[in-house]
């Protein structure tokens, strides 16, 4: 849910997103090479305007956050998995990527930097690792960009949606796709922009926060962030496939879930099936940005199928809680998310 900007209800701070840290750290890949990363004020990049990646789409991001701790330590919410998937990413839009090591040095290095621009809990300091092509030819629209850019802003966030804030409602689309399969589990741009469309239309047409993209009746995801079916026992989502993007949320959610003696289950379920678990059950959105949001309606063909009471689901509210907990360190740390 990156695209939503939403005033947290329980403090004063910007719309999540738009406000920036002043500090960011710029690597460049040239000539078959990564240059020492350099860190510098937070600016405008100078890029040719034939820019691979204005032409081709060649780009990949992340977007991960850094906690102030109750001792005053700063840490990361599952780092390495995060560069994990940035590799991944960058693998299928055929882009470079600094050595592990660099990556992780690089977004500790912005953290560091931009120390002082952290806030309180429950807000966070949200990372934004970004790979671009730039080399500049246009006429490489069958080639790899030969020039890279990768570089890690980062921008003070609030509680997107606070505990006891509005539900969600979402319009189920099971005609159009999100992302076409095989670059759907890529963190990229352009399955952003391949999905928008949809996601204005129905902002227009049914006053709907997000679309679920269920392609041939096959429940994915919405345009930016992970659907999950919960009630008091159960918690059911698709299993990953390279349609739909693998959000760090979704594991760190299923986890935990299951440590609090939820059944995880992973399979496939359609349309259908979310109308009558809604009966009973509730329904979430999962993502960095948000942690765990509640569905309180869903919108299909023009109908509006109510969640449960309307209001966010009360296993919806004690699992985001419970990750919350873990994230601003005030629950034990059992899985060793933070570093
Ligand atoms: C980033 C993203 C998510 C959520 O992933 P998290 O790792 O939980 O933040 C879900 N769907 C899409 C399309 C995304 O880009």
């Amino acid at each position: 849910m990156l695209d939503e900007p939403k005033r947290n209800s329980t403090q004063d701070v910007a719309p999540f997103g738009t406000i920036f840290a002043p500090y960011m750290v710029v690597a460049k890949y040239a000539e078959n090479n990564w240059a020492e990363p350099e860190s510098m004020p937070l600016g405008p990049l100078p890029l040719h305007p034939g820019s691979h990646v204005f032409h081709y789409g060649s780009s990949c991001f992340e977007g991960m956050k850094a906690f102030l701790m109750p001792d005053g330590m700063v840490r990361i919410f599952r780092l390495d998995r995060h560069v994990a998937r940035l590799q991944e990413s960058a693998q299928t839009v055929c882009l470079p990527l600094p050595p592990r090591e660099t990556i992780e040095g690089m977004i500790r290095k912005t953290v560091e930097l931009c120390r002082d621009a952290i806030p309180n809990e429950p807000g966070a300091l949200y990372l934004r690792p970004t790979l671009i092509g730039t080399e500049s030819n246009i006429g490489a629209a069958g080639a790899a960009s030969g020039e890279a850019l990768f570089f890690v802003i980062a921008s003070p966030v609030g509680d997107y949606f606070s505990s006891d804030g509005r539900s969600l409602r979402i319009k189920i689309e099971d005609q159009q796709m999100r992302a076409v399969p095989g670059f759907g589990s890529a963190k990229t741009g352009g399955n952003y922009a391949s999905a928008l469309r949809h996601v204005v239309k129905a902002r227009e047409t049914d006053q709907a926060d997000q679309v679920l993209f269920c392609p041939d009746g096959d429940v994915q995801e919405t345009g930016a962030s992970n659907f999950l079916l919960i009630n008091d026992h159960q918690i059911l989502t698709k299993p990953v496939t390279d349609a739909f993007l693998h959000g760090v949320t979704r594991d760190s959610v299923l986890t935990l879930g299951e440590s609090l003696g939820y059944e995880i289950v992973e399979r496939d379920f359609t349309v259908a099936e979310i109308k009558e678990w809604i009966k009973t059950g509730e329904a979430a959105l999962s993502g960095t940005a948000a942690v765990l949001s509640g569905v309180g309606s869903f919108i299909h063909n023009g109908m509006s199928f109510t969640v449960g009471d309307g209001k966010i689901g009360a296993n919806t509210k004690r699992l985001g809680e419970a990750l919350k907990a873990i994230q601003a360190g005030r629950a034990r740390d059992s899985f060793h998310w933070l570093s």
